[in-house]
């Protein structure tokens, strides 16, 4: 739990402390009207959240009290969207409808003391008689019927005697009321309406306001979680629980403010119109905000809830701008997911002077280099790369490939441009290259330079998929009706081509296409014949951009434009002179060149650490990711380029694990110690004795046959697994890549 606890947390804590409550419990309570979405993810965080915190418990209630809306397919849409965050409701899931014969008995009382009546205005009457903000209202003549009169209607209304809205049951508490809540509220109407759960068994049913807190009681309850909308609400809620002169403790209702986003729409009733107009396709159309469309986009659960404990928890109404659960979206996936190659354009190159074919080895993670896992990358003499990394006339500042520029391949060969073919149309249909066979990715001896880097396939191995791409649903911040709603946010791309080795993993996995951005295997409509994937998310923020593009550039001839990875702001001259720098001499790849020239913070850090320590590819990963962070983060930063050197000298000569490392930057961070010290002090060095590790690996073999059964019947995948086994068992201090060697042998042997 952070620091400065919010307000109910502060309120739990008095209770706890005051001895009002043993154990604290809460709940839930959606109405099964609709597919839960993003508000609801943070009411549950709020509930469920509170709850784990203070060892209490949450229960999931069906607020089911209106019978013509609700339906068993919400329920489990509920229940689905509590489980996929990672929280357990108390027991098993509640109904309002449960309590339906005691709430009648609660209302029975009420009436033999004389606190409600049957009123037969009908409500138009009913509204009318209430008064306004500024007149009081007058009291029905109804309301004078005796206890047994009143008794005896009841009973009628619920025995079916009489037709929709011709009683209701109120109660009777202040005409003149300022709250106008509190002008004799409704407790029950008549309603001859099947409901799913109790079928015809009622024909009245109670309001809102009536059954909420007597649920609550009912459950025991201590803090009643809703939404600011609800504040005027509170004083029913309290004088029914009161009237009743129930047995303590009660329930006390609390309120925070509901998340609006924007770009999107957020009420059941909103998106219940887009999915039954077929505006999108169902309730988990992974561009809605419900939780089952962020499941199936492949956003992650954990980034939901990091984004939720970002927004917190306040008293006063607010807008929420989208691209922030955005970002939380790309900062879990960034650290975790593969990264690999997928071309949504294709355009055709044959290598005239390769033959043959190859498999290049290519790390999962070449931004994160000694994280362990890669695949077999094959190379052959006709690959596609994406349409628009090659132009026949490119503009000043493109860098990549054209007739008179070579480019490099990612994690391959450079290549240069032999010959352009065309169509009858002067549509480019193909191009000659050759390749450098001295040129390969960590081991260039070429002396050729590039400015950039293009991903790519081999055209005979790579796969055929189809690509969703997700634009937002809306395209005004604030949408209101179906004309607001954009008529782009789907495109469907036929024909990408991706590489192998995605197609080989099992569903379920999420991957960083390189230079397009976050995919998931789509989980309903993916097939070994016809794979389907889905645009989580950007690798940065292209709604900003898309936007700032289509106001008119200021000065169009003057700036010079610099084309990296698929982005076309310009960099000044001195930031281009940077760029120039890191891809020429230093041979950093064009996205850390890209994050570090075009941030001077950054670049000086980075310059500086350098000044000590000669290792640019190494310290650039570091400044460019985890300083970035935390540069971003706050105004000071207690950590130094020299120590960033230190730490990074340390990686270099294998002392520690690049995973320790940020175990150790991480505690730089905090109190701005040396890296040696903490190394030092806290015995991280890393394990590279193959003596110390081979019983590790001997363990958890024995531990894991029935993996190891399947890791020998074929499934490949499973290596990962004992490397990362293994590596836990060591608490990241063992060297990866001698862990990979002997997991290698042992499982080979
Ligand atoms: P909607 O207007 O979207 O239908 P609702 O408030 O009617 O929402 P319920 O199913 O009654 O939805 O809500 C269950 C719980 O979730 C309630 O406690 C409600 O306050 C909370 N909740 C609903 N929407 C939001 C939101 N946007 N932000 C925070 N909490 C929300
Ligand atoms: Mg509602």
């Amino acid at each position: 739990m952070s620091e400065s606890k919010d307000f109910l947390r502060v309120k739990v804590e008095e209770d706890l402390k005051a001895g009002k409550y043993t154990k604290i419990i809460t709940r839930f309570p959606p109405e099964p009207n609709g597919f839960p979405h993003i508000g609801h993810a943070k009411s549950i965080y709020i509930n469920f959240g509170i709850a784990r915190d203070y060892q209490g418990h949450c229960n999931l209630r069906m607020d089911d009290t209106n019978p013509t809306t609700e339906d068993m397919r919400y329920v489990e849409a509920l229940k689905d969207a509590v489980t996929w965050l990672g929280f357990e409701w108390n027991e098993s899931v509640r109904f309002a409808s449960d309590y339906f014969p005691k709430i009648y008995e609660y209302a029975v009382a009420l009436v033999k003391m004389g606190k409600a009546y049957v009123d037969s205005l009908n409500e138009e009457e009913i509204r009318e008689y209430r008064g306004t903000i500024t007149q009081p209202g007058r009291r029905s003549k109804y309301a004078q019927r005796s206890v047994e009169e009143n008794l005896e209607l009841l009973e009628r209304m619920k025995n079916g005697e009489f037709k929709d809205g011709e009683h209701v049951l109120r109660a009777r508490i202040d005409m003149s009321a300022a709250n106008m809540k509190m002008r004799d509220p409704l407790l029950y109407r008549i309603r001859h309406a099947h409901h799913f759960r109790t079928g015809d068994e009622w024909c009245i049913y109670p309001m809102y306001d009536f059954a909420h807190c007597l649920s609550d009681y009912i459950e025991g309850i201590t803090h009643s979680i809703c939404t600011l909308e609800f504040e005027n609400n509170r004083d029913i809620y309290d004088w029914v629980l009161d009237a009743l002169e129930l047995t303590p403790p009660r329930p006390y209702q609390y309120e925070f403010a509901r998340l609006g986003m924007n770009y999107t729409v957020m009420s059941k009733r909103k998106l219940l119109e887009l999915v039954d107009g077929k505006y999108v396709n169902g309730w988990d159309d992974p561009r809605l905000p419900t939780i089952a469309g962020y499941k199936r986009r492949g956003y992650t659960p954990e980034a939901i809830l990091n984004f939720c404990e970002q927004i917190g928890i306040a008293k006063a109404n607010s807008m929420v701008d989208v691209a922030q659960l955005e970002f939380c979206i790309r900062d879990d996936l960034n650290k975790k997911v593969p990264r690999v190659m997928c071309v949504v354009d294709p355009l055709e190159v044959t290598i005239e002077n390769y033959e043959g074919e190859e498999e290049i080895e290519a790390s999962y993670y070449p931004h994160d280099v000694p994280k362990e896992g890669s695949r077999k990358l094959p190379f052959s003499n006709t690959i596609y790369i994406e349409r628009d990394d090659f132009m026949e006339t490119p503009p000043e500042g493109y860098y990549r490939l054209t007739p008179n520029q070579s480019v490099r391949l990612k994690g391959a060969y450079i290549l240069t441009c032999k010959e352009v073919i065309k169509d009858e149309n002067g549509v480019i249909k193909q191009i000659k290259a050759v390749y450098h066979p001295d040129s390969r990715s960590g081991n260039d001896t070429s002396g050729i330079k590039v400015k950039s880097a293009i991903h790519w396939v081999s055209a005979k191995h790579a796969k055929q998929v189809e690509l969703r791409l997700y634009e937002r649903l809306y395209k005004v911040d604030m949408p209101e009706s179906l004309e607001d709603l954009n008529p782009d946010s789907l495109h469907v791309i036929k024909n990408a081509f991706i590489e192998p080795a995605v197609i080989e993993q099992k569903p379920d996995v999420r991957f960083q296409f390189e230079r397009q951005g976050y995919f998931y295997a789509d989980p309903i409509d993916y097939t070994d014949a016809k794979p389907v994937f889905n645009k989580i998310v950007g690798l940065k923020d292209s709604w900003n951009k898309k936007v700032e593009k289509k106001e008119p550039a200021e000065k169009p001839t003057q700036t010079k434009k610099v084309v990296v990875e698929g982005e076309v702001a310009p960099m000044s001259e001195s930031e281009l002179k940077l760029y120039d720098r890191y891809i020429n001499e230093l041979n950093l790849n064009s996205e850390i060149s890209n994050i570090l020239a075009r941030d001077a913070k950054l670049s000086s850090f980075y310059e500086e650490s350098l000044n000590i320590l000669n290792s640019p590819v190494s310290l650039a990963n570091i400044v460019a990711n985890e300083v970035a962070r935390e540069l971003k983060q706050n105004e000071v930063i207690k950590f130094t380029p020299t120590q960033i050197a230190g730490l990074v000298k340390m990686i270099d000569e294998e002392t520690i694990s690049s995973k320790i490392a940020k175990q150790v930057f991480e505690q730089m961070v905090q109190n701005g110690e040396n890296p040696e010290d903490i190394v030092q002090s806290k015995g991280l060095v890393q394990i590279s004795d193959p003596n110390v590790i081979e019983p590790l690996i001997d363990e958890v073999i024995a531990k894991n046959q029935d993996n190891i059964a399947k890791y020998k019947a074929g499934n490949k995948n499973l290596f990962g697994f004992f490397v990362g086994a293994v590596l836990k068992a060591t608490a990241g201090k063992a060297n990866p890549k001698i862990v990979n060697q002997l997991v290698e042998q042992k499982l080979s042997s």
